[in-house]
């Protein structure tokens, strides 16, 4: 195995990163510590199984060219191998570049969006979307509908826009959005960052359903991959056509060539591809995106029933409809901190639980993603009920 499992000792620990003068010396019993401490929600746990299988296949595939069939095979069994997993629709296809989720927004700026977009705010990644797009000089107006952390707005069909956007799973506040298509024209960009490969929706729902896989796909960051519908494709070559400028790095219509190849238009990280292809085969092999869901329902109601019955803790989405199965966030009562929490379970070796930072809640965030296994969630809010007691 690849992890040692000796918790980091509190006197390596820096009081400063939490702005405390000590954390409490509390040990939790090892009968109690999940079998694996990762439970970021980005980047997430990656399968040792996966990151062994890539050891195994070292010295034949990375240091190899990217533009030979080796790297390409595996590129192309990574695309097939999504719309499997998808469902997708006929036409629909897998395009992929370099610089994550968040250089996808931009290229989007460039590629996707003829002029105005709608955009479905709430938290850090979406904002982010709106954002760039807002910012672009060469785009229009664009109509922007946000709501409060913890709840997710709804879209409005309208006329002017020709793009409507939103995450599937708006990983910053624990909100999952359901996946649909507005009653108007306009193509669907879904943010599928951490809900591919966790959550289910219905492909035909969407133009462009893109991620990045250092979250559910258990790889790791620096590549965008995205499931574009015909429609989309189209947007994207009547959109190379104009004169537009676009770089090329965020070139989509370079990206949709370079994918139809199965390469990238320059050197991606061999092993990102490779760990996305093994969390795909796994969740094929083991029937498929209902098999991966399945494991995050299983540990999403582990953890909020745990919440509904703990007398510390709540969760902070208050519409079951939108909490999320892939990402929680639990509020612990205020007199309980929930950042001491989070440092004495990352002493004990429990890792990331802490809450999105610019939320500024007394909240833990926990990734619940297919690849954890149910059992360590138990694990965990069992280390949690120890912890907050042994504080009292
Ligand atoms: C993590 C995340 C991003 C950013 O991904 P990068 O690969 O860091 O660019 C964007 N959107 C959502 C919903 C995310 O969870």
């Amino acid at each position: 195995m690849f992890r040692h499992r000796t918790p980091v000792s509190i006197a390596q620990f820096h009081c400063e990163d939490i702005g405390m003068e000590t954390i409490p010396d509390i040990t939790i019993p090892a009968s109690l510590l999940p079998a694996d401490g990762r439970f970021g929600s980005g980047p997430s746990k990656v399968r040792s199984e996966a990151v062994a299988a890539l050891a195994d296949v070292a010295d034949d595939f990375l240091g190899t060219s990217h533009r030979q069939d080796t790297v390409k095979l595996v590129v192309a069994a990574l695309r097939n191998g999504l719309l499997e997993m998808f469902d997708a629709p006929d036409g629909y296809e897998i395009l992929l570049g370099n610089g994550g989720a968040t250089l996808f927004w931009d290229a989007a700026t460039f590629g996707l969006i003829e002029n105005r977009g709608q955009f479905l705010v709430s938290g850090e990644f979406s904002s982010k979307f709106a954002k760039a797009a807002t910012l672009a000089p060469h785009l229009g107006d664009h109509h922007v509908i946000e709501s409060a952390p913890g709840t997710a707005p709804t879209m409005e069909p309208n006329a002017e826009v020709d793009v409507y956007c939103y995450p599937h799973n708006e990983t910053s506040t624990g909100v999952s959005f359901p996946v649909t298509r507005p009653d108007a024209d306009g193509l669907v960009l879904v943010d599928a960052t951490s809900a591919a490969g966790g959550l289910r929706f219905d492909a035909a729902n969407t133009d462009a359903y893109y991620f990045a896989p250092q979250k559910c796909f258990s790889s790791d960051g620096g590549l965008w991959l995205a499931m574009c519908s015909p429609a989309a494709t189209e947007r994207i070559e009547s959109i190379a056509a104009t004169d537009r400028w676009v770089p090329e790095i965020l070139n989509l219509k370079t990206a949709l060539d370079n994918s139809r190849k199965d390469q990238t238009y320059n050197t991606p990280a061999l092993a990102t591809i490779y760990l996305a292809l093994k969390y795909t085969e796994w969740v094929n092999e083991n029937g498929g995106l209902q098999f991966a869901a399945g494991r995050s329902d299983e540990s999403a109601s582990i953890m909020y029933g745990w919440a509904d019955a703990s007398p510390h803790a709540s969760a902070f989405v208050a519409d079951d409809a939108n909490r999320s199965h892939v990402v929680a966030t639990i509020d612990l009562d205020d007199a309980i901190d929930a950042d001491t929490v989070v440092a004495v379970l990352r002493a004990n070796g429990i890792l990331d639980t802490s809450g999105y930072r610019k939320l500024g809640r007394n909240q833990m965030r926990v990734s619940m993603m297919p690849s954890i296994e149910p059992s360590d969630i138990e694990a965990l809010t069992n280390c949690i009920d120890h912890v907050i007691s042994a504080m009292a």
